[in-house]
């Protein structure tokens, strides 16, 4: 029996083809020309599964996909998807996808997706409870309880992007004031690092992108934060600090044996990790914490596509797979 996983993001759809056993046989990344609206992007969804159904010589039986936002998972439509044109409003994808592709079609929020991917094939594989955050241009996440991922009636549980963390923060773009995604998304990360170059506070991170603004990213400013831009420092354990408070608040509600991150920011490496832990173990006083293992995504990109595998090969159920 052969499954499809597929990613659909703003810029790409990924997709990967694989065995009963979740061993991938095919992998493919496109355009998503998110543009030309829902009916050719799923068009070219479609098109991509033939494509590797064709390489594998058999056709999927299930396809378990992921889309960037909020999804109406009983009726199987999109409710709103931000950061695409036109932001897909209530349309059936599910029905849709199925009549193109004529298999049986799973939906789930793309961040749930990456967690279901990192549990069944990553680093949860030998847990049973796990906290999922997609550190980006945004910053999702995901709940896995008893082996199971917890969605909630709108498929919305996991939001942990947008918790409050400073009352009276800056504006998030979900309404709230202080969320955790307007603190310490990526583009918070790099604009903080622009303020301290452009006011002559980070002369390593200056040299290393030759006065260049366009080039600053989290793990630039990283490096010239060990090679001795201070200021800098300060400014990613500030930040460092948020991620920690939004992750001891998730550890007093769930207790999980391990924290995943993933996404672009996790390329800042220790500085911003060992930050996270010891803020972890400075905010949880109840009981004791150093069990509770805080790592890097193993699957990095490919958690989506592997946990659509995973979600087809369970026939939708959000859940560790049963050898
Ligand atoms: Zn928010």
């Amino acid at each position: 029996m052969l499954v499809a996983g597929v990613d659909l993001g703003g810029t790409n759809i990924r997709c990967a083809m694989a065995d009963q056993d979740g061993h991938v046989l095919g992998e493919k990344i496109v355009r998503t020309e998110a543009h030309a609206g829902p009916n050719q992007v799923l068009d070219r969804v479609a098109r991509l599964v033939d494509d590797l159904a064709d390489q594998a010589g058999a056709r999927p039986q299930g396809i378990g996909m992921g889309l960037p936002g909020l999804l109406d998972l009983r009726k199987g439509r999109s409710r709103f998807l931000p950061n695409l044109p036109t932001q897909w409003r209530d349309i059936p994808v599910r029905d849709m996808l199925v009549d193109k592709a004529e298999c049986p079609v799973y939906l789930l929020n793309d961040v749930r997706l990456a967690t279901l991917g990192e549990l069944c094939f990553g680093l949860g594989r030998s847990v049973q409870d796990m906290v999922f955050l997609a550190l980006g241009t945004g910053i999702g996440g995901g709940v896995v309880i008893d082996g199971r991922l917890r969605l909630g009636p709108l498929g919305a549980a996991g939001e942990l992007g947008h918790q409050t963390i400073l009352p009276g923060g800056p504006i998030c773009g979900c309404g709230n004031h202080g969320c955790l995604e307007s603190l310490a998304s990526g583009p918070s990360i790099v604009a903080d690092g622009i303020r301290l170059l452009l006011s002559g506070q980070a002369p390593h991170l200056y040299q290393a992108v030759g006065g260049d603004l366009n080039r600053v990213t989290g793990r630039k400013m990283a490096q010239a934060a060990c090679a001795g831009d201070d200021a800098l420092r300060d400014s990613i354990v500030r930040i460092a600090g948020y991620l920690g408070t939004a992750v001891a608040n998730v550890v007093v509600a769930v207790h999980p044996e391990l924290i995943v991150f993933g996404g672009g920011v996790v390329e800042m490496g220790d500085l911003l990790f060992d930050a996270v832990r010891a803020t972890l173990r400075a905010r949880v006083g109840m009981f004791p914490v150093d069990d509770v293992r805080i790592e890097r995504s193993q699957l990095g990109e490919r958690a989506g596509v592997m946990g659509g595998i995973a979600l087809a090969l369970n026939r939708g159920c959000p859940q560790k797979l049963t050898a």
